[in-house]
């Protein structure tokens, strides 16, 4: 180790003496580290999993351990679970492995919303018509929406009414008469080489009214799909392409009939393309019967001082005052899933609002982006508040002198009454973000070095100008610039392996110091230190699996040691 040092200490002297220090030559990195993510303190077999990894990094030359453990939840955590904490880091410890916390995950957020699930983004409905029959408001069509043919009975030249199929569909997407939910027919796909997941196999126009949620349900069944695609058996698009949802319901590659549902909000759009869409597999069949879409009430409604209700009297005007006009609404179910009735809005004795009046009610709401995405809030003030209890805790167990921030993947920002009241752009807001996690760590640590997922900070990666049509998943805007409104202090844990020397170029342009993230194999491992080794500032390289596979981490130890 000590030669190592020396070398690199060399390195450095003649690369400030040429004027750069990306002179290209290998360099020995003082981070060296192996990635674990979601694992629960309470599983003691993640225990036994984290002390096997640990041993193979250690004889590999490897000298961190970055565990994802849920940290944002810590202080719910039962005592015992901090024992098992106590056990890992000792596990770190006996292996010579610096243990990094994984703190504040922003962008997928389920430890954070363990909290409390009104934290999540929100997204508006506005002025839903609500109409009071005795005690209780319930939502009314406004207007009626359907899907013509929705059943798939009527065919036209052979192909089913009402739907427009893909081009490529040829004999592959038909109505079938032999296999129905209900009625005497369904849409039969057969799964093809020449699809590409995600596209639009039949597809129908419906009008909608702007800013609404709607439930979108079909029943399907499959024969040997390779499992549930992304997309699913259902599409929602607005008229420009734009996806406005991303939930992948749960159906099996084989099954009898289930029930797909998704919700959605129709944004600012007036009419919506919904699909019959491809699942990632390319083989197999599937059926889909009883397509339907209905407006959806105040399922998940979001209750927080950011996210206002807001119900009035549509010929009165009258702002009607929660506690006094009607009973404070909130959804106790509240699974971000549309898998559960819409609460009412219930009257109170001694209301202003009549017996048979049509209210319009106007709230936030959300739903996961794939399975699992809920992101927080980032102007709310309490998701600051928790942070900083977590951190505390953190800080006094493990006292890390490094931490590893998990903002990555954000699809959802900037669009609830917090949000729009400050009068950033979304940039602006995330970078804030990160400015208090680093300070709220600074607090606790002045010294720790602090590390965090690159994507959302780089243009060549989730914060390009010109992603898409300048929106980003569910965001409004892109992150462009968001790299301009953090802390220089940072490093970026970049993981673009598609345009690593891009990426790494963009962080070394703009002041930053980086460190490498991939998925292991020697071929890769290499390409990442030969692009580290070009840029001023580089760590390290970190082994990072999301599939629990380590078969390869002894491999990138001997690599990024230069012993293989
Ligand atoms: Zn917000």
């Amino acid at each position: 180790m000590a030669k190592g040092r020396f070398r690199a200490l060399l390195i450095f002297v003649l690369g400030a003496l040429l004027g750069t220090t990306g002179c290209g030559q290998a360099k020995d990195y003082p981070n060296r580290w192996v990635y674990m993510h979601g694992k629960p303190l309470e599983n003691m077999d993640q225990v036994a999993l984290i002390r096997k990894v640990a041993k193979t990094a250690a004889e590999h030359g490897l000298n961190g351990l970055v565990l994802d453990a849920f940290f944002d939840r810590i202080d719910m955590e039962p005592p015992y679970n901090y024992k098992n904490l106590q056990v890992i880091m000792q596990i770190c410890k006996d292996n010579n492995l610096e243990f990094i916390p994984a703190v504040f995950g922003m962008g997928y957020n389920a430890p954070l919303l363990a909290h409390d699930k009104n934290l999540i983004e929100g997204l508006p409905v506005k002025d839903a018509l609500y109409v009071v029959s005795g005690k209780e408001a319930r939502l009314a069509d406004d207007p009626p929406v359907e899907i013509a043919n929705g059943g798939f009975e009527m065919a036209e030249a052979g192909a089913p009414a009402n739907f427009t199929l893909n081009d490529n569909s040829g004999e592959t997407v038909a109505l079938d008469k032999t296999v129905a939910k209900a009625g005497s027919a369904s849409l039969a796909v057969a799964m093809s080489k020449e699809y590409e997941e995600g596209e639009k196999l039949a597809t129908q126009e419906v009008a909608v009214h702007p800013y609404r949620c709607y439930l979108l349900s079909c029943w399907v069944k499959t024969e040997g799909l390779e499992g549930s695609g992304d997309v699913f058996p259902m599409l929602v698009q607005a008229p420009d392409g734009r996806r406005l949802q991303y939930y992948i319901p749960p159906v099996p590659g084989t099954s009898d009939w289930v029930r797909a549902v998704i919700g959605f909000n129709s944004r600012g759009n007036d009419k919506v393309l919904v699909s019959v869409g491809t699942p990632a597999g390319k083989s197999g069949k599937f059926w889909v019967d009883e397509l339907k879409i209905e407006e959806e009430g105040l399922v998940n409604v979001l209750r927080r001082e950011g996210t206002p209700l807001v119900v009035r009297g549509e010929q009165s005007g009258i702002a009607y005052e929660e506690g006094r006009d009607f009973a404070p609404v909130s959804d106790p179910v509240m699974t971000l899933l549309f898998d559960h009735p819409d609460p009412p809005v219930t009257i109170l004795p001694g209301s202003r609002i009549k017996d048979g009046e049509r209210l319009r009610v106007s709230f936030y709401h959300n739903y996961p982006i794939y399975n699992g995405q809920t992101p927080a809030c980032m102007s709310e003030p309490k998701l600051y508040e928790i942070w900083r209890k977590t951190a505390r805790m953190v800080h006094e167990y493990v006292k890390p002198n490094k931490y590893f921030l998990g903002t990555d993947e954000l699809r959802e920002a900037g669009s609830c009454e917090a949000c729009g009241k400050r009068g950033l752009n979304v940039a602006q807001i995330l970078g804030d973000c990160v400015t208090k996690q680093e300070q709220i760590i600074r607090e606790l640590n002045p010294k720790a070095e602090l590390f965090i997922w690159s994507d959302m900070f780089d243009p060549t990666h989730n914060a390009p100008g010109d992603y898409h049509k300048g929106y980003f998943y569910h965001v409004d805007e892109t992150f462009e610039n968001s790299w301009n409104y953090i802390p220089k202090d940072l490093i970026m844990v970049c993981w673009n392996s598609g345009k690593r020397d891009k990426s790494l170029e963009h962080f070394q342009k703009n002041g930053f110091r980086t460190f490498g993230s991939c998925s292991g194999g020697p071929e890769g491992t290499r390409a990442w230190l030969e692009a580290l080794d070009k840029t001023k500032g580089s760590t390290g390289l970190m082994y990072t699996t999301w599939s629990e596979n380590f078969e390869t981490l002894a491999e990138f130890g001997d690599i990024v040691n230069r012993k293989k």
